[in-house]
């Protein structure tokens, strides 16, 4: 399939291994983590399980939603100016078949780009 199915989970559920506290500790911050630290905020364990259909939550990340997702429409709210941290997601460079492989993707399992 290969395809985004607009689930909505990757913007409501994000999987990051940091605190926003870490991230306004970096002297020059680059410009993902200053887009992480306006519009993101932080969801509890239960609430991202909740979000992702019972998935698998990895143990060593934090979940975050982004407050620029639409959840009236299901759609991201600035499709097209989105940030490379969204926009290279989920491969970040690499094929589907290389990171689907990977044991440490930390994609939604029943997200479009993973399943055939
Ligand atoms: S989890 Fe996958 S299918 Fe769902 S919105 Fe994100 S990229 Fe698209
Ligand atoms: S900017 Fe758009 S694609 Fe990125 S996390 Fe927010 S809603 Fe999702």
């Amino acid at each position: 399939m290969n395809k985004c199915l607009q689930c909505g989970k990757c913007c409501q559920a994000i999987p990051f291994p940091l605190t926003k506290k870490v991230l306004m500790e970096e002297e020059n911050p680059a410009e993902s983590v200053r887009f992480i630290l306006r519009y993101w905020k932080r969801v509890s364990a239960k609430k991202a399980s909740v979000i992702l259909d019972n998935d698998k939550l990895f143990s060593n990340f934090l979940y975050y939603e982004c407050s620029l997702f639409n959840k009236e429409s299901g759609l991201c709210g600035i499709h097209n100016d989105k940030p490379s941290v969204c926009a290279d997601y989920p491969y970040y460079g690499k094929s589907p078949e290389e990171y689907a492989s990977q044991p440490d993707n930390i994609i939604y399992s029943k997200c479009g780009y993973l399943n055939e």
